[in-house]
């Protein structure tokens, strides 16, 4: 028997809570690998999918949680074996296949990655899906070109998970990083992670014009909306934005202003479906530019129980940086 939180669904709507389940009873659980899970983490789209507030989970009953980080314990794939350290994002994993909240999986031998030397399974799930992200939007800005001396960079959402890591990383890779927030008292923790700049988001929240000055060599937005839209109005001539978050709206009121008269680029961020490499290369990318001793600043650590009243929280906006969960806590 192993504890896991469960998603169930009736007339009355959808409810989470922490149970026990045998193995063969974990429902929707398909694959080729069992993995005994170490840690999880909680991301905003698992308050989604906790809090029922969008209809994130598509199976019932479900174990929620869109990332894993583990050791293998049985294995009918020849890529993995028992005793391998292994972590999954995405792929549906938490929405129509039982996830991470809990302390076994079964998935799919596709969907796993081993753990890149250099992190462990706790560092893993700090970084989570909102660090893989993060890194993704990193990844397509430096496709585009943003070097360090482009320009000052953008990150919104700044004490976010999403954000929180940006910042870092992109501190970390020498570039001049403004940090925009709601949370002005998170001014020195944001300045701790490497903002340069700190700025209030209300200044990007409300309706803007179609060109606003030109500020942004690049962006990470991780909130959409008007943010998104006035962040593109004021991206430097040539210069880009990686969108991918919802957390302001789904919305994007916005002008073709910046596209045809400044050529700047939107480049849209998926993490669920991305390709083995891509992810295989972001992995790499964390355990090598990630500062470690600011992940473990802005990582706080809950056990799987916490879950369930971190969830309203985190899409409150009130969880500063990322939550770890402990699973076997
Ligand atoms: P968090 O809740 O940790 O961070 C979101 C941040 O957005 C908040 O901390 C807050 O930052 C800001 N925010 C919240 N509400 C508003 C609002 N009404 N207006 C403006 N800003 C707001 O979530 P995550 O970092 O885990 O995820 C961020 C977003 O990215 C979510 O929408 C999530 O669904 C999306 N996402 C998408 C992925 C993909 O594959 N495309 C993968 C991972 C995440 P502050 O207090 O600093 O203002």
């Amino acid at each position: 028997m192993f504890k896991a939180l469960l998603i169930d669904k009736d007339e009355a709507g959808t409810r989470a809570s922490l149970t026990t389940l045998a193995p063969a009873t974990l429902p929707h659980a398909e694959g080729e690998v069992d993995v005994a899970i170490a840690w999880s983490t909680l991301n905003y789209k698992d308050g989604l999918a906790i809090t029922g507030r969008s209809p994130v989970v598509r199976k019932f009953p479900l174990v929620p949680g869109i990332d894993l980080a583990g050791t293998v314990t049985a294995s009918r794939d020849a890529r993995f074996a028992p005793g391998d350290a292994v972590l999954l994002n995405g792929f549906g994993v938490g929405e129509v296949h039982s996830g991470g909240l809990a302390q076994q999986a079964r998935v799919k031998a596709d969907w796993l990655l081993p753990i890149p030397a250099g992190l462990n399974a706790r560092q893993a799930m700090a970084i989570g899906t909102a660090g893989y992200t993060a890194m993704l939007c990193v990844l397509a800005l430096e496709r585009h070109g943003l070097a360090p001396g482009s320009g000052d960079v953008l990150v919104t959402g700044a004490a976010g998970g999403v954000g929180s890591i940006a910042i870092t990383l992109l501190a970390r890779l020498g570039h001049r990083v403004v940090a925009s927030t709601g949370r002005l008292a998170e001014a020195d923790f944001l300045k701790s992670l490497g903002a340069a700049e700190v700025i209030a988001r209300d200044g990007l929240s409300a309706p803007g014009k179609p060109l606003a000055k030109e500020r942004w060599a690049g962006v990470v937005d991780s909130v959409g909306s008007h943010t998104l839209a006035n962040a593109c109005a004021g991206t430097q001539y040539g210069g880009a934005v990686a969108a991918c978050g919802l957390a302001q709206g789904l919305d994007f009121p916005a002008s073709v202003a910046p596209f045809i008269l400044r050529g700047i680029t939107l480049y849209g961020i998926d993490s669920v479906m991305a390709p083995m490499a891509r992810r295989t290369e972001a992995w790499a990318r964390l355990a090598q530019d990630l500062d470690l001793a600011r992940l473990d600043a802005l990582t706080q650590e809950i056990p799987l129980a916490g879950a369930l009243d971190a969830a309203p929280r985190i899409l409150a906006g009130q969880v500063r940086g990322r939550l770890v969960v402990n699973v076997n806590a």
